[in-house]
């Protein structure tokens, strides 16, 4: 009876390779906050405006006619422009024909960068916890994920445990620094050991560097392909959407050297063909925004840290402080649910604020059931209704 009905059910045409998928907890915290009515401080992205002269841009070049398809690896002038951002902030050279693959958002430059470059049974290396794309990105990849942790509450690791991940499989290391959902900054003698480690295991270092530009307290982003050595085995995936509040217009980028370029960019044409035309011209003006804009972003995002974390503090939560990123991440072992999902559902439903439960960022949910992760990159006012919401949870 069972057997017959799974045989006539449409599951039976799912593949093996999603089997084991969840849906994203973060997008699907997303969806309960509207549906509650909640002030979302769940997923990542700004509830303010993009800078005005970036939507310009992207709204003349629809007028300007830049709408059909860009060579599938990005339009020059935006892959000249991402280059001349790298030489302007990190004093590296890089070869926008040969260097630079354009996609849909640093979602996709990592996935594509998987794709192109492991093989089933490569293990890779990550930091845990870790932004929840990295495990599905290497399940489709057909690599192992091999987890390393960071330790509260400084998230900092042991080397000897970094160390003895590494091994003969080993492909790749995925770093993401600034790091979500963490805040941790790495720093030079923490990249550099990363570094010798891909050396000594001659494997790749993949990195997530779209918080590069959001640093607080004079934390400082260095990108691990500026370090001595590191140039040929590092794979730079970034985006337009942190740094420019526009998390929606799905533009990112892949740096990798040629070679690399050149699978990233196969595997990327037959996922996307190209990212959207007229918002990669948009994108050109967006880097060439003046220093300034770029350090505004940093101190406006270091208020809004201290905000919420105030915010959070009076409502009894214990904040591991952030260094970069935009996300806070709180021990809630003092309010005694039962775990992180029993906070994080009552709060979205009765306290009307969602948030991202802590095991979503773990491989075993225990090790985040005492962890919930807070958003900051709202408005002031959006930050204060999150904090009269949660004279709510004072009361319990
Ligand atoms: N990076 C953001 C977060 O961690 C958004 C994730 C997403 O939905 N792509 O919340």
């Amino acid at each position: 009876m069972a057997l017959s009905s799974l045989a006539a059910s449409p599951a039976r045409f799912q593949s093996d390779r999603i089997g084991l998928f969840k849906e994203s907890v973060i997008r699907e915290m997303t969806r309960l906050s509207f549906q509650f009515g909640a002030v979302n401080l769940a997923q990542g992205f700004p509830d303010f405006p993009a800078p005005t002269e970036v939507k310009a841009a992207a709204h003349k070049a629809i007028d300007d006619e830049l709408n059909q398809y860009t060579v599938t690896w990005g339009a020059k002038p935006f892959r000249e422009a991402i280059c001349e951002s790298y030489r302007r902030f990190y004093q590296i050279e890089l070869d926008p024909d040969r260097e630079v693959t354009v996609c849909c958002g640093a979602t996709e430059g990592m996935i594509a960068t998987l794709l192109a470059l492991l093989n089933p049974g490569d293990e890779v290396v990550v930091f845990e916890p870790f932004y929840e794309n990295y495990w599905p990105d290497s399940q489709l990849s057909g690599a192992v994920c091999r987890y390393v942790t960071l330790h509260a509450p400084d998230w900092t690791f042991d080397p000897n445990e970094l160390h003895a991940a590494f091994n003969s499989r080993t492909r790749a290391i995925i770093l993401n620094s600034p790091n979500n959902p963490t805040g941790k900054v790495f720093t030079q003698a923490e990249l550099t050991l990363i570094g010798e480690l891909a050396e000594e295991f001659d494997c790749l270092i993949i990195t997530d560097e779209i918080y590069e530009h959001i640093t607080f307290d004079g934390h400082t982003h260095v990108p691990p392909i500026t370090l001595p050595g590191l140039r040929e085995r590092c794979v730079l995936v970034n985006s337009l959407s942190k740094t420019f509040s526009v998390t929606g217009w799905r533009v990112g980028w892949v740096i990798a050297p040629p070679e690399l370029s050149a699978s990233i960019r196969k595997v990327h044409d037959f996922l996307t063909v190209g990212a959207a035309a007229p918002l990669q011209y948009a994108g050109i003006t967006a880097l060439q925004l003046p220093d300034s804009y770029f350090a505004q972003l940093a101190s406006s995002y270091q208020a809004k840290r201290n905000h919420l974390m105030a915010i959070l503090e009076r409502a009894g939560f214990r904040c591991f402080k952030p260094y970069g990123a935009y996300y806070v991440m709180c021990d809630i072992s003092a309010f005694g649910f039962a775990n992180d999902l029993a906070m994080a559902k009552y709060m979205v439903e009765e306290v009307g604020i969602a948030a991202v439960p802590g095991s979503s960022f773990f491989s075993s949910p225990d090790a985040g059931a005492n962890l919930i992760r807070f958003c900051f990159a709202k408005k002031p006012e959006t930050l204060d209704a999150a904090g009269e919401k949660l004279l709510r949870l004072a009361r319990i």
